[in-house]
């Protein structure tokens, strides 16, 4: 059998999130004898540093590189998030909120919500948030992780973070070069290749330098030096499903009481994100240049503030989609030069987790098996389009008719697989999770209600309890739901008894 093949020098592009995410995965999984890990970052170029709100699997992530969750929250200025408050989707001057977690209980093997939809239905129950403590908590400002209550909803509290994305990047950077990884500052100015196999050999900085690697990680942000620059992967282009394409981004200063979740408002060609840290709330407004101009854009951010500006504000353009090859040859894009879906389900940082994960559970030797590249596109693609799917709902299931922008969105069409979730739903109320898709059904019903699609039936199987005994089974668990958050701290108490900065 041959030697050893292993990788000896993993090379990283790019010091953001994705950089430092990496670098960490790298430092923490394989350790600086297996290979010499080198990132290369400039400070000159800087990062895009928007990325603020987060999914639940953030959580794993942190447990995967043994990181102190509250050390964490403190170090970054974070807080936590219960889920998403959707302002004016559906139409103008209605709310719905996406919560973490479950909402209600299965019960004999039938999904809560067909039981909720049928008293829906039979006028016996109004909002479906009442049944999630996630939506209850936010909506009076509480927070608390789970204890061990038994039965109680306050055993099983889902929950992502926020966190300042600057602070993340230096907090990661010190966790990773403790652990041996090698930091170059410096802006790579020529890529340079094996003249047969095309393979990138090492990229060489301004001062003429080079860095050499057996594995290149492309965290270069949008303008993939290395995937697209150098290797020309293409760039599949969804700007037709999900149109936005520039966001302009503020921060301001924070209240009192700080939201355990992210609002999302819809305007007039986008929608505003509001992200409360410790020391600030973040916000940006996401927006289609067709229908808005800049100055347009921005007018309309800073006159929708909780308070003062601390910053002037800056825009990040972007365009929808992904790398066709997100891993050739011996290259591997993560994070931004993967591609990018636009922010509205906080999906980007999890996009990083999951290309390292499976990055770690496929990594090649020497030889780079290109069974094994393709497995890896192809998981990854999927992946990409499952989110856009979820993303694009948001846009499409709306009753908005008042501005061009959303005429486009409401009528455009979709594809194949949401129409298809779209007719399920509007049939029996049923929502499905398919394969390993990130959004589960709880999320698929909440966000299909939300958006104030109505169902035409109820799925039948919920007619195994009687209607009244449906209603107090439901009516016990509301209680229940309320009575855990009356329990539960504020969110700024629980943070300065636990992570304060
Ligand atoms: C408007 C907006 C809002 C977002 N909100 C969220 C959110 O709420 N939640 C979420 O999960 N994600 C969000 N994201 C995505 C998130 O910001 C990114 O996924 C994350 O920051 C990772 O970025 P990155 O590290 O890939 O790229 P960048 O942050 O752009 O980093 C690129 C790095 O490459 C380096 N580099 C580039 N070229 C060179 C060169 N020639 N030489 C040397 N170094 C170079 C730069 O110096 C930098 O260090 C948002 C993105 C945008 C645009």
């Amino acid at each position: 059998m041959s030697s050893d093949r292993r990788i000896r020098r993993i090379t990283i592009v790019g010091g953001g999130t994705a950089g430092w995410m990496s670098a960490a995965t790298f430092a923490r999984i394989l350790g600086p004898d297996y290979a010499e890990i080198t990132l290369v970052e400039s400070d000159e170029i800087g990062i895009v540093g928007v990325g603020e709100a987060t999914i639940p699997q953030m959580a794993t992530f942190n447990r995967m590189l043994g990181i102190d969750e509250d050390e964490f929250l403190r170090a970054t200025k974070g807080s936590f998030k219960l889920g998403i408050q959707f302002v004016d989707w559906g139409r103008k001057g209605h709310t719905y909120f996406h919560p973490f977690g479950h909402i209600g209980l299965h019960m004999e093997g039938v999904s809560f919500h067909a039981y909720w939809l049928r008293l829906k239905q039979a006028g016996l129950v109004d909002r479906i948030e009442d049944w999630s403590l996630q939506a209850v908590a936010s909506a009076r400002g509480k927070f608390m992780r789970a204890i061990n209550a038994g039965r109680s909803p306050l055993s099983e509290i889902a929950y992502a973070f926020h966190f300042d994305a600057g602070l993340y990047a230096r907090y990661l950077r010190s966790f990773a070069e403790a652990r041996g990884v090698v930091r170059r500052e410096g802006k790579i100015v020529r890529v340079h290749q094996h003249p047969e196999t095309g393979f990138v050999q090492s990229v060489e900085l301004a001062d003429g330098t080079k860095v050499e690697g057996d594995l290149f990680i492309d965290c270069s942000g949008f303008r993939g030096l290395l995937i697209e620059g150098t290797l020309k992967a293409g760039y599949v282009d969804w700007s037709h499903h999900l149109p936005c394409n520039r966001a302009v981004a503020v921060p301001c200063e924070g209240t009192e009481a700080m939201a355990p979740y992210t609002r999302s408002t819809a305007r007039k060609a986008g929608w505003q994100w509001r992200i409360p840290l410790q020391h600030r709330i973040g916000n940006g407004h996401v927006f289609c240049s067709e229908y808005m101009s800049d100055d347009e854009a921005v007018s309309l951010l800073l006159s929708n503030l909780d308070g003062k500006p601390l910053a002037d504000p800056r825009f990040v353009p972007f365009q929808t989609g992904h790398r066709r090859k997100m891993w050739d040859k011996n290259v591997v894009a993560i994070g931004l030069s993967s591609g990018f879906l636009e922010p509205l389900e906080s999906t980007s940082i999890w996009l990083i987790q999951s290309g390292l994960s499976r990055l770690m559970a496929m990594f090649p030797d020497l030889d780079f098996d290109p069974v094994t590249r393709d497995r890896y596109n192809r998981i990854l693609t999927t992946e990409y389009a499952e989110i856009r799917d979820f993303l694009i709902l948001h846009y499409k299931a709306t009753e908005r008719d008042d501005t061009p922008f959303w005429n486009y969105c409401r009528t455009m069409p979709v594809p194949e697989r949401l129409q298809e979730k779209m007719d399920v739903f509007m049939a029996h109320g049923r929502t499905f999770r398919e394969n390993e898709e990130l959004f589960n059904d709880t999320s698929w019903f909440a966000v299909m209600l939300g958006q104030l699609m109505v169902p035409r039936g109820y799925d039948p199987v919920a007619n195994i309890l009687s209607l009244d005994e449906t209603k107090a089974r439901l009516d016990h668990i509301k209680d229940a739901i309320s009575n855990s958050a009356d329990y539960m701290p504020t969110h700024r108490d629980f943070i300065r008894q636990h992570c304060g900065a």
